[in-house]
């Protein structure tokens, strides 16, 4: 077995040669912690093309969802809270406007996260206002008078309202809806203003990995991109102070909706990420969509699968919310 200084320098090796852009001295302090730390994140939305091909509709009713969808969620969330740990949930807050929203509330009674995915599934790095979403596109008259940094602000302070108001839920946390390559890199702006509605971590940066053509099975190139990916999913702090949590590949919808992956591909890349990230005690934030594995993975085989993982490797990894992998990295203001 590696002790720590050698698996420290282990680590710092693979996440230099595989390019990790952002080793600010505070993540090197701060890493790798003595357990590896395992994040099952689920972002509470409607993905487009599920559950059927063709249904768009989503686009402008992220927060919209249906049934199956929120029946996935409840049930992975018990699967997990069994085995002792927890669920770190990201909720697009319109289904805030639903009828019911126990099934929301039971969850975060159960002890798990729930952090806040914005109202209306906004891109916070939009200049214009018809990036900002399909349904301001659809609906002008919603965001006017409004610039596109004044909607996103509203958009993310409603949904923390919603989430209080109607559920009586303190928000953990924050998630962009999108993944980005470079996180907020170059958008002091979107720190800020997340820092200013009192965010003290956030998790946006998703780097991407070079996947086969449509249909077709991973290759070996498939996975020492993936392996060369993972170092770049690790936690590092913005010059404003601001922590980014990354998520990391592959996800549900990148592997199952744009890669047409198999299951049992899925399953492959969950296996070889969880082992890389315990091997090398560093982080691995699964990022998954209920909308699309009630799909996909109806039998929670992904999620079983980590649980699995993670049980096994005893007390080298624990699976954690978002707000425990970011907690290190923050400075105190005191
Ligand atoms: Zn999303």
């Amino acid at each position: 077995m590696l002790d720590r200084t050698l698996s420290r320098r282990d680590w710092l090796a693979t996440a230099l040669a595989g390019g990790a852009a952002c080793l600010s001295p505070r993540l090197m302090a701060a890493a790798p912690s003595d357990k590896a730390r395992i994040a099952i994140t689920l972002d509470l939305e409607m993905s487009a093309e599920y559950p059927v091909a063709g249904m768009t509709e989503w686009n402008f009713q992220k927060g919209n969802l249906d049934q199956a969808t929120k029946d996935y969620a409840v049930e992975a969330g018990k699967l997990v809270r069994e085995r002792g740990a927890v669920l770190h949930y990201f909720c697009v807050a319109r289904v805030l406007e639903q009828p019911d929203v126990s099934w929301l509330q039971e969850l975060a009674k159960a002890g798990h996260p729930i952090g806040n995915h914005t109202y209306d599934h906004v891109y916070v790095l939009a200049q214009t206002p018809e990036e900002v979403q399909f349904r301001f596109r659809r609906s002008p008259w919603l965001t006017a008078g409004e610039t596109p940094a004044e909607t996103i602000e509203r958009n993310i302070r409603l949904a923390a309202i919603a989430l209080k108001e109607r559920a009586g839920i303190v928000e953990n946390g924050f998630r962009t809806p999108g993944g980005f390559a470079t996180g907020l890199n170059g958008r002091p702006d979107v720190q800020q203003m997340l820092q200013g509605l009192g965010y003290t971590w956030v998790s946006s940066l998703y780097p991407p990995t070079t996947m086969p053509e449509r249909g077709m099975a991973p290759t070996e190139a498939t996975w020492q991109s993936l392996y060369e990916a993972l170092p770049r999913a690790q936690p590092f702090v913005y010059p404003t102070g601001l922590v980014e949590v990354p998520m990391s590949p592959i996800s549900d919808v990148n592997a199952f909706r744009s890669s047409k992956w198999k299951l049992d591909w899925f399953l492959e890349a969950i296996e070889r990420a969880v082992t890389w990230a315990i091997e090398h005690r560093a982080v691995f934030d699964f990022l998954a969509h209920p909308s699309c594995l009630v799909v996909e993975d109806p039998e929670f085989r992904s999620i079983r699968k980590i649980l699995d993982l993670v049980e096994r490797a005893g007390d080298k990894a624990e699976i954690v919310g978002l707000d425990r992998i970011a907690a290190p990295f923050i400075k105190s203001n005191a």
